[in-house]
């Protein structure tokens, strides 16, 4: 099995900002848990006119600590890697206390695959009624006084997810898409297994130096870790076409051959795991299913 490194260490005070790279500081919001590590991470992008990246989840506090750390200096714009609640619940409460205006990609887009009954991916994740003030498509150029980004649209973790790369500096806001403390949850219908590694080799194309994530610490190697990734997805789907060629043909049966030893609170991360890759085998025929890929349908190998 690949063994990944992954960076659990982190030193921060919650609602402290610290500097990151010239004119980027992080505010880690108080919102730690399984998913989201020790919170949610905010930038706070310039040094005349400001731009935050992921507000976060809406709390008064950690608003306060965005709000003390512009010092005053306005905030022009607020951007959001993608509608999941940690990041984007403080967005509406910032743009009132701001009056900028909330860019994303924006949840009603031609990527988006309605969620069936039969597959459950932590729906409550997930905000269906975020809509941005401007919405914003691949390669759309957000520009400061002092500072331009540039949108990458990356879906995989959620089809609207969006990277921000700080133009001429080779510094990229990831967001879930890359993280350094885990891997990033890829779960059907509102992750897609062949989105997420198309974004990850485009990451790949890029030369940037710094990753700054939307949990955990920054990443300094970052397209070492983009490959590291890679590497470990083709393994498990290496591993899950395995069992499948060997008898096992439903989810279940799937994950018991191959995560010999699971937290049984992690079961159904586990499947829904599997189930995007499954999807993944599907999409290329290398599975077959005579119905729509479920957590209880039955496949086999093609
Ligand atoms: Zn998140």
């Amino acid at each position: 099995m690949t063994q990944l490194e992954f960076k659990t260490a982190m030193s921060f005070r919650y609602g402290h900002p610290e500097p990151m790279a010239p004119g980027v500081v992080r505010v880690v919001a108080p919102n730690p848990s399984p998913f989201t590590f020790k919170g949610t991470n905010t930038y706070v992008v310039g040094t005349t006119t400001l731009a935050v990246i992921d507000p976060g989840p809406d709390d008064p506090a950690h608003r306060a600590a965005i709000m003390a750390t512009a010092a005053g200096r306005p905030i022009t714009h607020i951007l959001v890697t993608h509608a999941h609640r940690d990041h984007s619940d403080g967005a509406a409460g910032l743009a009132e206390a701001t009056g900028a205006p909330i860019l994303a990609y924006g949840r009603n887009g031609p990527t988006n695959r309605t969620a069936s009954a039969h597959m459950p991916s932590g729906k409550e994740f997930v905000d269906h009624q975020f809509t941005p003030s401007i919405r914003i498509e691949d390669g759309a150029r957000i520009d400061g006084s002092d500072w331009q980004l540039k949108a990458l649209h990356v879906p995989g973790h959620a089809p609207d997810h969006l990277c921000f790369a700080l133009t001429d500096r080779r510094v990229v806001f990831t967001g879930d898409h890359v993280m350094a403390w885990n891997t990033t949850v890829i779960a059907p219908p509102e992750g897609r297994m062949s989105d997420y590694i198309a974004s990850l080799e485009r990451l790949l194309k890029r030369r940037d130096r710094l990753y700054l994530p939307g949990h955990g610490g920054r990443l300094d190697k970052p397209l070492r870790s983009v490959k590291a990734y890679l590497v470990h997805r083709q393994w498990r789907e290496q591993a899950i076409l395995a069992a499948i060629r060997d008898g096992a043909s439903s989810i279940p049966e799937v994950v018991a051959r191959v995560y010999s030893s699971i937290d049984e609170r992690l079961v159904k991360a586990a499947e829904l795991s599997v189930l995007a890759h499954v999807e993944h085998l599907a999409e290329r025929r290398l599975v077959t299913c005579d119905r729509q890929l479920s957590l209880d349908q039955r496949f086999a190998p093609a």
